[in-house]
C-alpha cells in the first residue's frame, strides 16, 4: 500500500484518533524523584543549578516525601551530604549516617513510599572519588567493593526498600548481593547503575551533592561516551551478578543505549534523566526560549519510548502534576 491509498494523516486528524493510536504514554507510576539530604533541622536550601530542587534535613525531607507521595509518585532516591568527609568515606556506611537518619524520618511519615538509596562513596570521600584511592591516584576496585557492601547493608538495616549502587566498580552487584544476603536481606532488590557514562551532564548534581572530584576525573571507572557495545557488556555483567533492575545514565544523550538494553533483557530498565538534562530545560524555559512543560514531557516520553520502564527525574513532581 502506498500513497494515495495510504494516508497516515487520517489517524492524526483529531485528538480522539491521536489518543486511540498513541503508542507511548508516560505515567506517574514510571517516576522516581531524586532528593538530597543533609544534617540539621528545618533546612530547605535551594540548589541554584537545579531550580525547584533543594537540600533538605531529615525533618523537612519527610514532609517533602509526604507531598511527593500525595502526587502519586511511587518512589524517591536519596543522596546524602554527610557532616564530615574522609579518605575512606566512613560516613557512607556509618549506622547513624545521614542516609539511615533520613530513611527513619521518611518511613515514620510515609511507610509505603519506596525509599531507594544511592550506594557510592563519592559524596562521603574528601577526594570526591567513588572508591578508595591508592597512592598513585587510581581507585582500588576490590577494596571499594567491601565498603559498598557495608554501605548497602547499613541502608537496608535502616529500612531502605531498594539499593542502587552507582560507583561503576567491577563486581559491585555481586558484592552487594552477597553482603546483603549474609546480613539476612535476601529480599532486598538491587537497581544497578549498569551503563553510567563519564558525562558532563552530571555538572549541576555535583554542585547539589558537593561531590566533584578534588583531582582528576572519573574516566577510569565510568564509561566512555563513545561506547554502546561495551554498555551491553556492563548490563549483561550486572544481570549475571544478580541485578534486579538495570539502569542507563544519563538518559537523553543515550537513548540508543536504553533501546539496546531493552532489547537484550526482560528485566525492568531504568534511566536517569540527569541534572544537566533538567538544568538545560529550566534555563531555556526561564529565558522564554522554549515551553518548559512541553519539552520536559517530550523528553520523558522519549526516554519511555526508547524502552525505559522507570525514569529517575528532577521533573518528577511537576510531571506528576501535569499528568494529573
Ligand atoms: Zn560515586
Amino acid at each position: 500500500m502506498a500513497f494515495p491509498e495510504t494516508r497516515l494523516r487520517r489517524l492524526r486528524r483529531n485528538p480522539t484518533f491521536r489518543r486511540m493510536v498513541r503508542e507511548t504514554e508516560l505515567s506517574v507510576d514510571d517516576l522516581i524523584m531524586p532528593l538530597f539530604v543533609r544534617a540539621g533541622a528545618d533546612v530547605k536550601l535551594e540548589i541554584r543549578s537545579m531550580p525547584g530542587n533543594y537540600q533538605w534535613s531529615p525533618d523537612t525531607l519527610a514532609q517533602e516525601c509526604k507531598r511527593i507521595e500525595g502526587l502519586g509518585i511511587p518512589a524517591v532516591i536519596l543522596f546524602g551530604i554527610p557532616d564530615s568527609k574522609d579518605p575512606d568515606g566512613t560516613q557512607a556506611y556509618a549506622h547513624d549516617g545521614i542516609i539511615p537518619r533520613a530513611i527513619g524520618a521518611i518511613k515514620d511519615a510515609c511507610p509505603t513510599l519506596c525509599v531507594i538509596t544511592d550506594v557510592c562513596l563519592c559524596e562521603y570521600t574528601d577526594h570526591g572519588h567513588c572508591g578508595i584511592v591508592l597512592e598513585d591516584g587510581t581507585v582500588d576496585n576490590d577494596a571499594t567493593l567491601e565498603l559498598l557492601a557495608k554501605e548497602a547493608v547499613s541502608h537496608a538495616r535502616a529500612g531502605a526498600d531498594l539499593v542502587a549502587p552507582s560507583s561503576m566498580m567491577d563486581g559491585q552487584i555481586a558484592a552487594l548481593r552477597s553482603g546483603l544476603d549474609d546480613a539476612g536481606f535476601l529480599n532486598m532488590p538491587i537497581m544497578a547503575y549498569s551503563a553510567k557514562y563519564s558525562s558532563a551532564l552530571f555538572g549541576p548534581f555535583r554542585i547539589a551533592a558537593d561531590s566533584a572530584p578534588e583531582f582528576g576525573d572519573r574516566r577510569s571507572y565510568q564509561m566512555d561516551p563513545g561506547n554502546a557495545r561495551e554498555a551491553m557488556l556492563e548490563v549483561q555483567s550486572d544481570i549475571d551478578q544478580g541485578a534486579d533492575i538495570v539502569m542507563v545514565k544519563p538518559a537523553l544523550a543515550y537513548l540508543d543505549v536504553i533501546r539496546e538494553t531493552r532489547r537484550i533483557t526482560d528485566l525492568p530498565v531504568a534511566a536517569y534523566n540527569v541534572s544537566g538534562e533538567y538544568a538545560m530545560v529550566k534555563a531555556a524555559a526561564g529565558n522564554g526560549w522554549l515551553d518548559g512543560q512541553r519539552v520536559a514531557m517530550e523528553i520523558l516520553g522519549s526516554i519511555k519510548r526508547a524502552g525505559a520502564d522507570i525514569i529517575i527525574t528532577y521533573h518528577a513532581k511537576e510531571a506528576a502534576r501535569w499528568l494529573a
